[in-house]
């Protein structure tokens, strides 16, 4: 069985059509053994993009909540030098930033040449828990499909690649995960009363992301839509696909100025 991580843009873009408990047929330790291999690479090729320093990448998660992007960022930042690497996790606006566009925080956040920045919840949040809790009217999220497609142009022209990956999980999955929180000292801190809140709107934020998803798959910046209920399956289909990425790039270092070695006292 296959199943395709990506749309053509421009068609519409279902989740029940993506199975979210989709695993290529392959087992736990042999996706951890190819992760693995796949952030060696990715330390390489990272630390060649922060020498070159002309382009940058942006990894962008997005999923309901307990999809799994805390947990895909640890597997990212465990194989490449931080010094490579900016992570950015995307709140409820403060007021400062409501007081700008919807952008200026993102902007804000973007890497400068060299880097692989990590978003942790995006400039997708203004058309998705936005829309969903009605916190601007339709016709404003409504434009920022448009506002969002320029935004990622523009980065994408000065340099910067997108990869964007939406974490697929069932509601079932969720169920499961938001009940293991609730029972582990450990976990509770990340829940709050919105998060159940959320989950009785699943079908709200489902359209939403739907909508965002379609609008928003570009060619320059498309989406992947990740099978996520597998930890560790979705973490070998990020790792490949964030590799896959600088491999285009195919970052460079810088040329060696061979008079430096005569200057050696
Ligand atoms: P967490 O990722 O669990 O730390 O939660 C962050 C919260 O901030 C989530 O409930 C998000 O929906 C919320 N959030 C992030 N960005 C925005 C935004 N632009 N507008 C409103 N809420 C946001
Ligand atoms: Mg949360």
């Amino acid at each position: 069985m296959d199943q395709p991580l990506n749309v053509t843009p421009g068609r519409d873009i279902h989740l029940a059509d993506f199975d979210p408990d989709f695993n290529d047929g392959i087992d736990r330790e042999k996706a951890e053994q190819e992760t693995r291999y796949h952030c060696e690479k990715l330390d390489g090729l990272a630390y060649r993009l922060f020498a070159e320093a002309k382009r940058a990448v942006v990894v962008v998660l997005q999923g309901i909540d307990t999809s799994g992007k805390d947990g895909t960022i640890r597997m990212l930042a465990s194989g490449v030098s931080p010094q490579c690497l900016d992570v950015k996790s995307f709140k409820a606006p403060s007021s400062v930033e409501l007081s700008h566009d919807f952008l200026w925080r993102v902007h804000t956040a973007v890497p400068p040449h060299g880097k692989i920045g990590i978003f942790n919840r995006s400039h997708y949040e203004d058309v998705v828990v936005v829309r969903v809790r009605k916190l601007v009217p339709k016709n404003v999220w409504q434009g920022r499909y448009a506002q969002i497609n320029a935004f990622e142009k523009l980065l994408n022209e000065g340099g910067l690649t997108f990869v964007k990956c939406f974490l697929h999980i069932s509601k079932d999955e969720q169920r499961e995960r938001l009940a293991d929180r609730l029972q582990d000292p450990q976990k509770q801190w990340k829940l709050g009363p919105s998060d159940l809140e959320d989950r009785r709107l699943w079908g709200d934020f489902t359209k939403a992301y739907e909508d965002a998803l379609t609008e928003c798959n570009t060619e320059h910046s498309p989406w992947h839509i990740v099978p996520a209920n597998r930890k560790w399956y979705r973490n070998l289909v990020v790792a490949r696909l964030v590799r896959q990425s600088l491999e285009r790039l195919d970052p460079q270092f810088p040329r060696f100025d061979s008079s430096l070695l005569s200057q050696l006292e």
